[in-house]
């Protein structure tokens, strides 16, 4: 039997299925006329470190323990922010801010109960590689490019924006000019790097520009962000020789993390004396008296689903109507919102935005006339899932790491 081809996991941050379905960009379209594509699910709330965490270990929140972009941590008695805004890391402070997103994340956030993909396929004697995602635990020791900052732990061949670089490929600094994509231009130009060399059986591409785009302009609208992560999949075919080369060299997944919907209306969640955190369309409440909060949450236009549970079962309620049912409405709803009330790490009361509303975070910033995303709701839940060359795309974000396991008939750990 032939040796399986090596994989490209290619994740465009934020790109909706609409606007993936209209690229008319070289790279996605030639992707797109080889492989077969479907809608899929995100998971709940839809926000990147909680997606991210999902791809990277196949599993929803109430395994890998990630469960939103601000959250209460319980055992060291205080908030972590991954950056909502960057009033909201100043807010919570820059550098406690960069080390939970960049260390600890992955080093005391992510459950040990979750197994990465590197994790998986490393422990099968295979090389895994990473470029930029914020979720990256594996068992090679990375030291830091910067002097002070601490070691970490990731895939073979792992690249973090500037910071941490297993192989030295001359790329440029990562982060010069965010607007213009100078992110995706550092991953294109490791990536040809990687793949010139060969050097890897599984490669997570992640490319966040485009997320960044569209919350400026709104969803369906960043053409030229679009224009700009095909040009750095365009750079991974040139590389290999052309589109055609490529695919006779790779297996390949494109999808996104989740969608984005636009925003019409802002509001601060109010909980009364409870904490609450919230961050684009998602926010959640740490309560005694949950029941109590979810009913004061009734008058406020910007809750959309709320869940909290009672008795041992999850109670979904809407405007005062309480009705299981609600969650059919939304994809994958009753899964992704179980799966996100059991996070250990969730707050009591679980708060999706109603439709057009964005809650402030903890300094007051929001995408007002921009795009947002984190409810359940389908605009910011449903994601473009492609494969090339291998089974038939995932109906959620949670299965591309067990497609790719099985490509390489790897068995992978399934957490209780
Ligand atoms: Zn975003």
């Amino acid at each position: 039997m032939a040796k399986p081809k090596p994989v490209v996991l290619i994740v465009i941050d934020g790109l909706t299925p609409s606007m993936f379905e209209a690229a008319d960009t070289p790279a996605i379209r030639f992707l797109a006329q080889h492989g077969e594509y479907r809608r899929s699910a995100s998971v709940f709330p839809s926000l990147t470190p909680v997606c991210l965490a999902s791809i990277a270990t196949g599993s929803y929140p109430d395994v890998h323990e990630i469960p939103h972009l601000v959250w209460w941590y319980r055992k060291e008695r205080r908030i972590v922010e991954y950056g909502s805004s960057f009033g909201a890391a100043r807010a919570a402070g820059i550098t406690r801010t960069l080390r939970d997103t960049v260390i600890d994340l992955n080093a005391k956030h992510l459950s040990r109960g979750a197994e990465t993909i590197y994790e998986a396929l490393e422990s099968a004697g295979l090389t895994t590689g990473a470029i930029n995602i914020t979720c990256y635990r594996g068992s090679h020791r990375h030291l830091p490019t910067i002097p002070g900052v601490p070691a970490v732990n990731g895939p073979k061949r792992f690249f973090f924006y500037s910071l941490y670089e297993s192989d030295r490929t001359g790329a440029p600094m990562a982060v010069r000019n965010r607007a213009l994509g100078s992110i995706d231009a550092y991953a294109a130009s490791v990536g040809r790097w990687l793949v010139t060399r060969d050097g890897f059986d599984a490669l997570v591409y992640y490319l966040p520009d485009y997320d960044y785009a569209s919350h400026a302009a709104g969803p369906d609208t960043a053409h030229e962000a679009l224009a700009r992560s095909d040009a750095a999949i365009s750079e991974l075919m040139d590389a290999a020789g052309g589109p055609d080369a490529f695919l006779e060299r790779y297996a390949v997944v494109i999808c996104s993390d989740h969608g984005q919907s636009r925003v019409e209306q802002v509001a601060r969640l109010d909980a009364g004396d409870d904490l609450v955190t919230a961050s684009n369309r998602a926010a959640m409440v740490y309560t005694e008296t949950p029941r109590a909060v979810a009913e004061r949450l009734d008058a406020q236009p910007a809750a959309g689903i709320v869940l909290f549970e009672e008795d041992g079962q999850m109670i979904v309620r809407r405007d005062g109507d309480e009705d299981i049912a609600l969650l059919d409405a939304v994809p994958d709803g009753h899964t992704r919102a179980a799966a996100a009330l059991r996070n250990p790490n969730a707050g009591e009361v679980l708060v999706s935005a109603a439709p057009g509303w964005e809650f402030l975070d903890l300094a007051g910033r929001h995408h007002l006339g921009g795009g947002s995303h984190g409810s359940l709701e389908l605009a910011d839940s449903e994601v473009p899932m492609l494969t090339v060359g291998l089974d038939p795309p995932p109906a959620s974000i949670t299965g591309v790491k067990g497609l790719i396991a099985e490509h390489f008939g790897v068995s992978v750990r399934r957490a209780a």
